[in-house]
């Protein structure tokens, strides 16, 4: 049967179940398209082009849902490292306002709290039970500042994987 170049229109002799022939007048490399109505060719470099550009744009499509479902987790992950400010609301536990605005100074009011009341009534030789209650207040401000410490490190590592992630993903997209 005969079938057009696609690129240079010259007739071609091809067998019924060729797929491939590359055209005798242009020397292009053509696939042998059947469809129902009709047999036609397409020149093999179109297809290969167009078959890269597709899946170049799947990539930058792939790489921008991450992105989006990366920053999504961020401000989900984020949400959980903040803390209660001084007027109540959320705030993100940076090191500056956090610890001195609030834990830190608290954590020592505590325990200083803790060593008067300590003190104060072993001299009055108050039951045990007093003193311990006072120790059991050193304690709690010690462990209260310690977490929120570790609270302030945990949030400023995920910040940085996050940021390093997301640096990775927007260099690929360029
Ligand atoms: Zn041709």
């Amino acid at each position: 049967m005969t079938v057009d170049c696609n690129s240079c229109g010259a007739p071609l002799e091809v067998g019924a179940k060729t797929r491939f022939v590359t055209c005798r007048y242009c020397s292009k490399r053509l696939a042998i398209q059947h469809s129902e109505s009709s047999v036609y060719t397409e020149v093999l470099d179109d297809i290969k082009e167009s078959t890269d550009k597709i899946s170049q744009d799947m990539e930058v499509i792939k790489l921008q849902n991450r992105l989006e479902q990366l920053d999504r987790e961020w401000l989900l992950q984020r949400e959980s490292f903040m803390v209660t400010s001084k007027d109540g609301g959320k705030q993100l536990p940076t090191t500056g306002g956090y610890i001195i605005g609030g834990v830190f100074i608290a954590g020592i009011f505590i325990a200083v709290f803790g060593f008067i009341w300590t003190g104060f009534t072993l001299s009055m030789g108050a039951p045990a039970i007093f003193p311990l209650f006072g120790v059991a207040f050193i304690i709690f401000s010690v462990v209260g500042t310690a977490t929120s410490l570790g609270k302030v490190k945990g949030y400023q590592n995920a910040q940085m994987r996050y940021q390093t992630h997301r640096c990775q993903l927007q260099h690929r997209l360029l």
